[in-house]
């Protein structure tokens, strides 16, 4: 596509040429099954075991602490069931949080019916989590804690130590939904005393369809998928050997010179922010200005939809999202921004935008033109707006 400007990066992200040919190889050469016994096999099995050496390396933990899944969506359903399984023998009480992704909320509402009691803790005006809430929603019969590293539509990172310690000091499993902060933010699991994570690769620049689960040594998680004696009997199906190859390599990439890169977006995001509020009145940042990814920029302008203001963008080159991508067909507002207290007129004029180090100043300059000349457009369409300012 022509002129594309490309500011949904939580949402997916490109696939990097670099990663695209570490990954050419093995659909064309070395196809060979890694379960194999013969030496074609060993190049296929050895490629997995580098990207698991790599992953493994960059959250500070052991190769066979990483199994890999087709995506976060699998990961945190793996983790949750799992666990719920292990440890609960069909009840118990799971604590998470009001902001996390549908693919947490949607699988405890599924533990639910299966009658384990669900806790979601609240979060403050700023999108952080209510740790003293936290604390206190423990029970005897608590078997995990499941809070989210980053938020994917506010970019705002939860205090992840704090919870880690509180989940230790009271002996409960601590599962964190990482997609939106790996390859972003660097993360010790032992320093944070996370027991289990999950991960996408698409948000990292690897492709879609492939991602992982870490679990901590001494957890006992169940197989989700039946099958083969993959991913030590644990995780069934023939890998995907090329994902897996491309995962590892964007790992690589996402972990080598993180600091300017996460400088260069903070640039971006300074200036994006700062521009913006200066120039379009009746808007406001949505979430921790400090506590937050170096790309991700969520406003919320008055008097408007988000639906409009996305249609106007679309026309101008620009993807953008209103909310998360998952829940964007529904015009309510978002679940994230609702728990944030926001009024629903105000979280429905909602724009995320998601950028990477990659991403330039002249398309920031040029995102900002068209957001202040669309949202000036859609005001003085709107009869609320004319009767406010009059
Ligand atoms: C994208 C995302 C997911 C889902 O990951 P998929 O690989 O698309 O299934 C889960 N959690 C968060 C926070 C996400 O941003």
């Amino acid at each position: 596509m022509n002129n594309l400007i490309y500011m949904d990066n939580a949402a997916t992200t490109m696939v990097l040429p670099e990663v695209l040919d570490a990954m050419m190889p093995f659909y064309k050469d070395f196809y060979g099954n890694p379960s194999g016994s013969y030496s074609f096999a060993e190049i296929s099995k050895n490629a997995i075991n580098d990207s698991r050496k790599i992953i493994a390396d960059t959250l500070n933990t052991m190769p066979h602490n990483i199994y890999f899944t087709n995506g976060g969506t699998e990961s945190d359903n793996w983790a949750l069931k799992s666990i719920a399984d292990s440890y609960g023998k069909n009840y118990g009480h799971i604590i998470t949080s009001k902001i996390e992704h549908h693919a947490i909320l949607n699988t405890c509402n599924y533990l639910k019916k299966k009658n384990y009691d669900i806790t979601y803790i609240d979060v403050d005006e700023f999108g952080i989590i209510n740790l003293k809430q936290l604390e206190n929603s423990i029970r005897n019969d608590t078997i995990l804690i499941s809070v989210m590293f980053a938020n994917n539509e506010t970019g705002v990172i939860q205090p992840i130590k704090e919870i880690g310690e509180i989940a230790k000091k009271h002996n409960i499993i601590f599962h964190t939904d990482a997609v939106a902060a790996y390859g972003h933010i660097n993360i010790n699991v032992d320093e944070y005393n996370i027991d289990l994570l999950s991960v996408s690769g698409h948000k990292f620049h690897a492709p879609k369809g492939v991602g992982f689960l870490y679990v901590r040594d001494g957890i006992d998680i169940t197989s989700f998928i039946h099958g083969g004696d993959q991913e030590n009997k644990l995780r069934a199906g023939t890998e995907n050997v090329a994902g897996i190859v491309g995962m590892g390599t964007a790992c690589k990439i996402a972990y080598t010179d993180s600091d300017s890169k996460r400088n260069k977006e903070l640039i971006l995001r300074e200036k994006l922010i700062t521009r913006i509020l200066k120039e379009l009145p009746f808007s406001r940042l949505n979430g921790s200005l400090t506590n937050r990814l170096s790309s991700n920029v969520n406003f919320s302008f008055q008097f408007i939809e988000s639906p409009s203001l996305m249609e106007l963008l679309n026309e101008q080159g620009i993807c953008a999202s209103g909310g998360s991508a998952c829940t964007s067909a529904i015009t309510e507002p978002s679940h994230v921004l609702s728990a944030m207290g926001l009024p629903d007129d105000i979280a429905s004029g909602a724009l995320r935008l998601t950028f990477n180090s990659y991403t330039t100043e002249a398309e920031i300059d040029y995102i900002c033109e068209m957001i202040i000349k669309d949202v000036n457009k859609l005001r003085e369409m709107s009869s609320l707006y004319t009767f406010f300012i009059s």
